[in-house]
């Protein structure tokens, strides 16, 4: 008895189909985990056969996915910028528009040989990690108002070789910041409200109080650096551009690759 991988697939997908955006290729992942197997093994012994036990395991992970649950916390894991993140749900599941970010801030960091930099929420260490491992003269502080977060962030520094470089920012001690990046939480609780599919995420790190722009006034209250370099929500809010208008620097917005607003660049 016991059913082949195909089938198993076939199953998978047809279990997903109206839960996940993309119900194939999350079957393949999630099956990649329960068996650890790579996907070119999996398509390369479509009639294995396997017995009850993985099966039902399978299943166990499929019904998590299906109530919406990120593939990212079931896996433990999420890519960026082409590194391994371990990823819990005691942090953000890292988004490709923050590659985005970090890409520009890559870039500009080499023409401009910034070395000192602060990410302030720090999360599972995505934006910090991925400055040390780009530029190798970068050293990066880090705040996070969760332990859980600066945990996780200083695991994947160790995993990924650059924790010599990340400090957790000592708050007794003042610091000066050429670079103070920041991804903040900055949904209001409406927008969370409304999205059911952000619920298993933490709250913390999405929503920046009731108009969702309480991290960027702590930020300006607490820092001077050269440049400001933060992920802002779409549309650019009003009430944004009233607390940037007001900081007395210039600044740029810049779109993601979908169009919508996302980066804001202050100097
Ligand atoms: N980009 C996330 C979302 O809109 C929000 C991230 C954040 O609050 N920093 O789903």
């Amino acid at each position: 008895m016991g059913f082949d991988l195909r089938e198993i697939l076939n199953f998978g997908t047809a279990y997903l189909e109206g839960k996940s955006l993309s119900p194939r290729l999350d079957a393949e992942i999630l099956l990649s985990f329960v068996l650890s197997k790579d996907k070119i093994w999996i398509y390369s012994n479509f009639d294995f056969k396997l017995d009850d036990k993985w099966i039902k395991k399978y299943q166990e992970i499929l019904n998590k996915r299906s109530q919406g649950m990120p593939i990212s916390y079931i896996i433990g894991e999420k890519e960026f910028m082409g590194l391994d993140f371990k990823i819990t749900d005691k942090v953000l599941v890292p988004r490709p528009e923050t590659e985005e970010l970090v890409e520009k801030l890559i870039y500009d960091s080499r023409k401009h040989e910034w070395k000192k930099f602060l990410d302030f929420g720090s999360g599972s260490g995505v934006i910090a990690i991925s400055l040390a491992k780009f530029l190798p003269h970068a050293k990066v502080w880090v705040v996070d108002e969760s332990k859980d977060a600066l945990d996780i962030t200083m695991e994947n520094a160790k995993k990924l070789g650059v924790a010599e470089r990340i400090y957790v920012m000592d708050k007794t001690k003042a610091e000066e910041f050429e670079i103070v990046v920041s991804n903040p939480p900055y949904l209001t609780k409406k927008e969370w409200e409304d999205s059911r599919d952000l619920h298993f995420e933490p709250y913390e790190a999405l929503v920046g109080g009731k108009d969702g722009n309480d991290f960027y006034r702590k930020i300006f209250a607490t820092y001077k650096p050269k440049r400001f370099y933060f992920e802002i929500a779409h549309p650019f809010r009003k009430s944004l551009k009233e607390i940037f208008d007001n900081s007395g620097m210039r600044y740029e917005i810049i779109k993601d690759i979908s169009g919508r607003d996302r980066i804001a660049i202050l100097w």
